[in-house]
C-alpha cells in the first residue's frame, strides 16, 4: 500500500494551497483529485481579490502560496477597490485569464518537490483507533497517511438547479462526491446545506460594447504577489451596463420558476452576491442594478456578466438578459445555475482547523461554509501547513490580530456559519494594522519559521525590510520648526510642534516632492517603502491605541480555560450559552469571547469559574506535592 504523509483530497484553491503548503515543508504528499485538467479552475467569476479578499490573497502570498503569483500572471485588467478610503480598507483585484490562470497552478503543482498528483475520486476515510490513516480511492484502492486534507469544494452530494431542473452535479460538467458525503454523514459530524450561483455565460461576439461603457484598468497595477515586479498579460478593459425595469418585470412574473424562489432549495445562500432574483425582491425599490461585463480571457470567446447569478429556466435567462442594454443580442454560451452543496459545521474544528472529534482530519474551503477563491486558499495554506507539521514541529496558528486568515478561521471555529461566510475588511477589528501593504511583515516570518517559505522569497524580503528601516530612519533623522517648514514652502500650522518627514508624510496631501524642498533626503528613499511608510504615517496617531487593544486580547487569549469546564453547572449563564459553550469547548477567555451571542456578563461567570477551577487544581497539585513529601 502506498503511504503519504499527507493526502489532500481535491484540486480547488484550498486543495492546490494545502498540499503546496505541505510539499514546502518537506513532507511527501499526494493531491487526488477527480481531474488533472481542472486544477486552477474558477468555478464563478474570472477574478481574484476584492475587498477584504485582497488582504487574504497578499497574506496567502506572505507564506509563499501560490494564489497572488497566479493572480499576477493571469491578470488582463487590475484595480484597487476603495482607492479614495484609507490604505487599510483599500482592495486590490485582478480580473483573469481564466486560461493563463489554470496553467500556471497546473505548472506550480506539477513542479512542486515532494507533491504528487492522482486523478480519482476520494470514496471513503479510512479511521484506525479513532484517527486518520488514509483514503480509499475509487472502489479498493487504499493509500495509507497521517493526515489528510479534506477541501472538495462544492461537490459533497452537490445539486445543479436551473429552474426546476434539478440534477446531482459538483459544478457544472462535473459529477458530486456522493459516496464520500455519505461516509462523512455517517461518522456523525454537523452537517448542512448551502447554495450558491453563477450566472449565465455570454458569447462575446453576440454582445454590443459600442453602446456600452468601458471601464479601464488602473494605469499602474496594483498586483498581489511581494515577489511581482509587473503585470505580464496584456490588459483590457470591462464594460458596465445595467438592468432596467424591463428585466425586473420578466424576472418577477417567473419567480415562481425559480429554483430559488420556486421552494427548490433548501440551502442557504451567500447574502453578499445575491442572485438577480433576490436583487429584485429585496431591493423592491430599485429600477436598475450594475452589471459588469468581464471577459473571460484575452482570447476567451465567453464574458461573464457580473451581477446577475440565476437560477431561473434558461427562457427567462434569455428573455431578461436580452431585455438588457448592449445586450439584445446576446447569446448565452452556458446557462446560469444555482448549486446546493453539504458543509461540515466549522464549530466542529480547532484553530488549527483539524477535527477536533478526528484527529489527522482537516477540513479548508467551501466545505467548511465559506464562498470564494480566496477564503479557501487562504484555509487551505494554514490547513496543509498544519497537517504537515502534524507530529514534527509547532503548529502554525494565526490569531485575529495577526492577519485576515485569523479572523476568519476564529470567527468560523467560534460562530459557525448561518449562511455562505466571505471576507470584509469590516470584520477585521485590527484593520489599521492587518493592511495588505504590510502582511508580508506580519507573516513571511512566522510562515519562514514553519519552513513555507523559499531562500529566494526569504533573501527579497530581507532586503526590503532592511530598505524599510534604513528608510525610517531617513524620514525621522531630522525635525524642523513650523518656521522654517513654512519658509520651505510646506503648509502648517504655527503650534510650535517640530516635525518628521515622516510626520508630515502622514497628511493626505503630502508627497515626496512638496516634502524634498525641506527633506532632500528623501529622495533616496524607494517607491515601494516610501507608500508604506505613508499607509504608516497616516494611521500613527491610531496605532498605540490598536495595539493597546491587541495587547488585551492575547492577554485574554492567555487565560486559559480548563478543558473539562462544566459550562452546566455555572449558574446564571443560559441555556443558549452553555449549549455553545460546551459544543465549541474554548480552550481560553478570548475564544470564549468571541461565540456567536456572548455578552460581557455572561463572560465574566465563564471567567470566575476558570479561576476557581485553577485554584481548585493548584489546591490539588499542592496537596499531592505534601503528601509525596
Ligand atoms: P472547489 O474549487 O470547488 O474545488 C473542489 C475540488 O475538489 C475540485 O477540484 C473537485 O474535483 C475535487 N473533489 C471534490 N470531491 C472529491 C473527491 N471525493 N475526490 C477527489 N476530488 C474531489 N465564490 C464566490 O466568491 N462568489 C460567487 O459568487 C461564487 N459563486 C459560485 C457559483 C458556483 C456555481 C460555484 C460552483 C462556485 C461558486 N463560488 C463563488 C465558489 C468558488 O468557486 C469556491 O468558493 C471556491 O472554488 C472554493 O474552493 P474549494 O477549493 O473549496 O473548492
Amino acid at each position: 500500500m502506498k503511504h503519504y504523509d499527507v493526502i489532500v483530497i481535491g484540486g480547488g484553491h484550498a486543495g492546490v494551497e494545502a498540499a503546496m503548503a505541505a510539499a514546502r515543508i518537506g513532507v511527501s504528499t499526494a493531491l487526488i483529485t477527480h481531474r488533472f485538467d481542472r486544477i486552477g479552475m474558477m468555478s464563478c467569476n474570472p477574478a481574484i481579490g476584492g475587498l477584504g479578499k485582497g488582504h487574504l490573497v497578499r497574506e496567502i502570498d506572505a507564506m509563499d502560496g501560490l494564489m497572488g503569483r497566479a493572480a499576477d500572471h493571469a491578470g488582463i485588467q487590475f484595480r484597487l477597490l476603495n482607492r479614495r478610503k484609507g490604505p487599510a480598507v483599500q482592495g486590490p483585484r485582478a480580473q483573469c485569464d481564466r486560461r493563463l490562470y489554470r496553467e500556471f497552478v497546473q505548472e506550480a503543482v506539477s513542479a512542486q518537490v515532494s507533491l504528487q498528483v492522482m486523478e480519482g475520486e476520494v470514496t471513503d476515510l479510512v479511521i484506525d483507533y479513532g484517527r486518520i490513516s488514509g483514503v480509499v480511492v475509487g472502489d479498493d484502492q487504499s493509500i495509507g497517511c497521517k493526515s489528510v486534507v479534506l477541501t472538495t469544494g462544492t461537490f459533497l452530494d452537490g445539486v445543479i438547479h436551473i429552474g426546476t431542473d434539478r440534477r446531482s452535479g459538483g459544478r457544472i460538467g462535473d459529477a458530486a462526491a456522493s459516496r464520500l458525503a455519505s461516509r462523512i454523514r455517517d461518522l456523525g459530524l454537523q452537517t448542512g446545506r448551502l447554495k450558491t450561483g453563477t450566472p449565465p455565460r455570454l458569447r462575446k461576439d453576440s454582445i454590443d460594447f459600442a453602446a456600452l461603457e468601458a471601464q479601464p484598468g488602473d494605469e499602474d497595477p496594483t498586483l498581489f504577489s511581494f515577489m511581482s515586479k509587473a503585470a505580464s498579460a496584456r490588459q483590457v478593459p470591462c464594460h458596465i451596463t445595467r438592468t432596467n425595469e424591463r428585466t425586473h418585470e420578466i424576472i418577477r412574473e417567473n419567480l415562481s420558476r425559480s429554483a430559488m424562489y420556486g421552494g427548490h432549495i433548501d440551502g442557504v445562500g451567500p447574502r453578499y452576491c445575491p442572485s438577480i432574483e433576490d436583487k429584485v425582491v429585496r431591493f423592491e425599490d430599485k429600477d436598475s442594478h450594475q452589471i459588469f461585463l468581464e471577459p473571460e480571457g484575452l482570447d476567451d470567446p465567453l464574458i461573464y456578466p457580473n451581477g446577475i447569478s440565476t437560477s431561473l429556466p434558461i427562457d427567462v435567462q434569455e428573455a431578461y438578459v436580452r431585455s438588457i442594454e448592449g445586450l439584445s443580442g446576446a447569446v448565452i454560451a452556458q446557462p446560469g445555475y444555482a448549486i446546493e452543496y453539504d458543509y461540515i459545521d466549522p464549530r466542529s474544528l480547532s484553530d488549527v482547523l483539524e477535527l477536533k472529534a478526528l484527529p489527522g482530519l482537516y477540513l479548508a474551503g467551501q466545505i467548511n461554509g465559506t464562498t470564494g477563491y480566496e477564503e479557501a486558499g487562504a484555509q487551505g495554506l494554514l490547513a496543509g501547513a498544519n497537517a504537515a507539521l502534524s507530529g514534527v514541529g509547532d503548529p502554525l496558528r494565526l490569531d485575529r490580530a495577526d492577519g485576515y486568515i485569523g479572523v476568519m478561521i476564529d470567527d468560523l471555529i467560534h460562530r459557525g456559519v448561518a449562511e455562505p461566510y466571505r471576507m470584509f475588511t469590516s470584520r477585521a477589528e485590527f484593520r489599521l494594522t492587518l493592511r495588505a501593504d504590510n502582511a508580508d511583515q506580519r507573516l513571511t516570518p512566522k510562515a519562514r519559521s514553519c519552513g513555507l517559505v523559499s531562500e529566494a522569497r526569504w533573501s527579497d524580503y530581507s532586503d526590503k525590510v532592511h530598505a524599510l528601516s534604513q528608510a525610517r530612519e531617513l524620514l525621522t533623522g531630522r525635525v524642523l520648526s513650523p518656521g522654517a517648514l513654512l519658509e520651505a514652502g510646506i503648509k502648517v500650522t504655527k503650534d510650535g510642534a517640530k516635525r518628521t518627514a515622516l510626520d508630515l508624510l502622514g497628511l493626505a496631501e503630502m508627497d515626496a516632492e512638496s516634502l524634498a524642498a525641506a527633506f532632500p533626503e528623501i529622495s533616496k528613499v524607494g517607491v515601494d517603502a516610501l507608500r508604506q511608510l505613508k499607509n504608516e504615517a497616516i494611521y500613527a496617531n491610531y496605532l498605540p491605541r490598536q495595539e493597546a487593544m491587541i495587547a488585551q486580547m492575547r492577554a485574554e487569549e492567555a487565560r486559559e480555560i480548563p478543558s473539562d469546564m462544566d459550562y452546566a453547572a455555572i449558574s446564571g449563564l443560559s441555556s443558549e450559552l452553555r449549549q455553545k459553550l460546551a459544543a465549541v469547548s474554548p480552550k481560553t477567555l478570548g475564544q470564549a469571547s468571541r461565540i456567536d451571542g456572548m455578552t460581557p456578563a455572561a463572560l465574566a461567570l465563564v471567567l470566575i469559574s476558570a479561576k476557581a477551577a485553577d485554584k481548585s487544581s493548584r489546591g490539588r497539585r499542592g496537596s499531592g506535592v505534601r503528601s509525596g513529601g
